[in-house]
């Protein structure tokens, strides 16, 4: 579904990204780990065009990225994102949030946008929160509000960068059900995240990222009990 081949990017002098291949079936679950400034992030941010690359390619559907104009905003919505920082709209309602994508990028009429944002926003537990603004609710409730507003856009495939680091303990599971209960159902996801229980449980594929390559790809089981890096060992050894 996602395919990155030879993909290098630089900030300045920082190689941030060095020969970088990944490809990504429909329905699989890849989590993103790694020590910081390895280039998780960028990773994400040029699967969804945040960011340029200066080599190699990127293709969704066997298509490569569109450019610009309304094609991109197209791609933004086929692959959504999810941020540490939950970047809902301050001065819009939650409804509104879930429904605007619809109506500008998907012309979705009016009367489809408010059931299908309602029947979404129910689905990641906050349908009583509907018409508050974002800075009413919690951490959790706000990143599941934004779980939900990519989903509106029915996308082929859900970007995870950190979602839970930004949240207090207590708040971490009742998004990270919301992102299990997604991966139950088959959606394609691609999850930078310190959440090691949650890349046991729910990851079909671990990708282990240092200094902007690829250093390991694994299934969860493999990569957790026997890395093969010295690189990783270390990290794992911090972390886990
Ligand atoms: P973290 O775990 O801290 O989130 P990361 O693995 O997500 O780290 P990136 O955010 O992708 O790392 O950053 C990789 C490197 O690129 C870092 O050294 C960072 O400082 C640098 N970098 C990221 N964005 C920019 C930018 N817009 N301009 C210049 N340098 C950048
Ligand atoms: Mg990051």
């Amino acid at each position: 579904l996602v395919a990155l081949t030879g993909v290098n990017k630089h900030f300045g002098a920082l190689h941030v990204l060095q020969d970088v291949n990944l490809s990504i079936a429909r329905g699989e679950v890849v989590v993103v780990i790694g020590p910081s400034g390895s280039g998780k992030s960028t990773l994400c941010r040029t699967i969804n065009r945040l960011e340029t690359i200066d080599a190699g390619t990127i293709t969704i559907d066997g298509n490569p990225l569109p450019q610009e104009g309304r094609e991109l905003a197209r791609l933004r919505a086929d692959v959504g994102m999810v941020f540490q920082s939950f970047n809902l709209f301050a001065h819009k309602t939650v409804l509104q949030n879930v429904m605007l994508g619809q109506l500008k990028v998907r012309k979705t009429d009016k009367k489809a946008a408010e059931e299908k944002a309602r029947a979404l926003l129910d689905r990641v537990g906050v349908g009583t929160q509907a018409d508050k603004y974002p800075s009413q609710l919690s951490g959790g409730q706000q990143q599941r509000v934004a779980i939900a507003r990519a989903l509106a856009m029915d996308p082929k495939v859900m970007l995870f960068d950190e979602p839970t680091s930004a949240l207090d303990p207590e708040m971490i599971n009742e998004v990270l059900d919301v992102m299990q209960q997604l991966a139950r159902e088959g959606m394609t996801m691609v999850v930078v995240t310190h959440e090691m229980g949650f890349a046991r449980s729910a990851a079909n594929r671990v990708v282990f990222m240092a200094d902007g390559r690829i250093l390991e790809e694994a299934p969860p089981e493999q990569f957790f009990s026997n890395p093969r890096s010295d690189r990783a060992k270390d990290f794992l050894s911090k972390i886990l």
